[in-house]
């Protein structure tokens, strides 16, 4: 017999309320030929990070990593040009928004933001117990400064560029948003380096007394899987951050690959930034020739009409090409989203997507 009797309870009893209608993040992850759907780095490992990775044993094994990654934050803080106290890392950059959002907020406030944008903010807002307040994008593309600001929300999120439509925020809209809000502005720029030069808020953020620049180390540096994220801002709000986050969050093999790469991979990096930039419009063009509407983007992915975006994609994935369904999107429609990589791939997704997509 089991020294702990069977009670009976029911087990979904103990949720957390709020927790009921929240689902587990399930973007549709089988493996595909070429796998244009999460807009990851499709050119492989920086061959620095590899060799870090590849060296790997002992000590960063089986130690605790650095507490709060100060090394981690020195390399950082160099690539963003700012100083290492401005810097908080994370377990990718969910773990940073996260932590940033529950920082600045107490359960029952308000965050706003744009919609659509980063599928993960209702989810993030409900893990906090707070009000989401969504406000459209005006017709001109930009986000709703006015709109925004009307919320008076706590936590104002901004994703420049926009996952999923890829536009940039104008430079007016952002800085009217942080002047005005009545809290912290978290701008989350995951795609800036796929963006115009010196479009980043990095370097002036932490002279900013309520702007938070969220950025990854998954997207144009090819490291997603090791889970790196960080934020500069105001050296009290990133500490902040940092409470919230809790320690130990970015794992000892992460952190060494990652200071290997923000070291020594950041020409590798830059090369092929530019690579899926003139590929975005290469890829855009062609899609535009052929009659598609295709949303202007400064990312590593295009968001591209279609008729029905779950048919399109299960028929671009029956032909070995995964792409992002969105359907519905607001003031968009149905649309899928498409990583850009090196060009026979997108030669791919341009066959896939006439065939799927008439
Ligand atoms: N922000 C945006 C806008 C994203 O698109 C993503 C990833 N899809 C993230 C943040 C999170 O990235 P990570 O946790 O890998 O840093």
């Amino acid at each position: 017999m089991s020294p702990i009797p069977d009670s009976g309870r029911d087990t979904l009893a103990f949720a957390r309320a709020s927790y009921r209608a929240l689902g587990l993040y399930d973007p549709l992850r089988e493996p595909c030929e070429v796998d244009l759907s999460d807009n990851t780095n499709l050119f492989g490992v920086p061959p620095s990070a590899g060799r870090a990775l590849a060296e790997l044993a002992g000590p960063a094994v089986t130690r605790y990593p650095a507490v709060y990654a100060r090394e981690l934050k020195r390399a950082l803080a160099d690539y963003a040009g700012v100083a290492p106290e401005a810097v908080v890392t994370g377990c990718g950059s969910d773990d940073v928004l996260d932590s940033a959002i529950r920082a600045f907020s107490e359960p029952g406030d308000t965050i706003a933001f744009a919609d659509p944008t980063f599928a993960m903010l209702p989810v993030f807002a409900r893990m906090n117990g707070l009000v989401a307040r969504t406000v459209p994008f005006r017709a001109d593309g930009d986000v709703d400064a006015d709109a925004l600001l009307a919320t008076g929300a706590r936590v104002t999120y901004l994703c420049s560029p926009n996952n999923p439509t890829g536009a940039a925020c104008s430079a007016a809209t952002i800085a009217r948003v942080v002047d005005g809000a009545a809290g912290v502005v978290i701008v989350d720029e995951a795609y800036i380096e796929f963006a115009a030069p010196h479009a980043s808020l990095a370097a002036l953020a932490p002279r900013r007394a309520n702007l938070l620049v969220a950025r990854t180390l998954s997207k144009a540096f090819g490291l997603a899987g090791l889970r790196v994220g960080y934020a500069v801002g105001a050296p009290p709000l990133v500490a902040d951050v940092e409470k919230s986050r809790g320690p130990y969050k970015v794992s000892g093999p992460a952190e060494r690959a990652a200071i290997a790469a923000l070291e020594s991979d950041r020409a590798w990096v830059g090369a092929h930034v530019a690579e899926v930039v003139a590929n975005r419009a290469r890829f855009a063009t062609a899609l535009r020739d052929a009659g598609r509407t295709v949303a202007p983007s400064d990312a590593n992915f295009v968001l591209v009409r279609v008729a029905d975006a779950a048919a399109a994609a299960a028929a671009m994935r029956a032909r070995g090409v995964a792409v992002r369904p969105f359907p519905g999107l607001t003031g968009v429609g149905d649309a899928v989203r498409i990583t850009i990589g090196p060009w026979p791939m997108m030669e791919r997704a341009l066959a896939a997507l006439t065939e799927a997509d008439q």
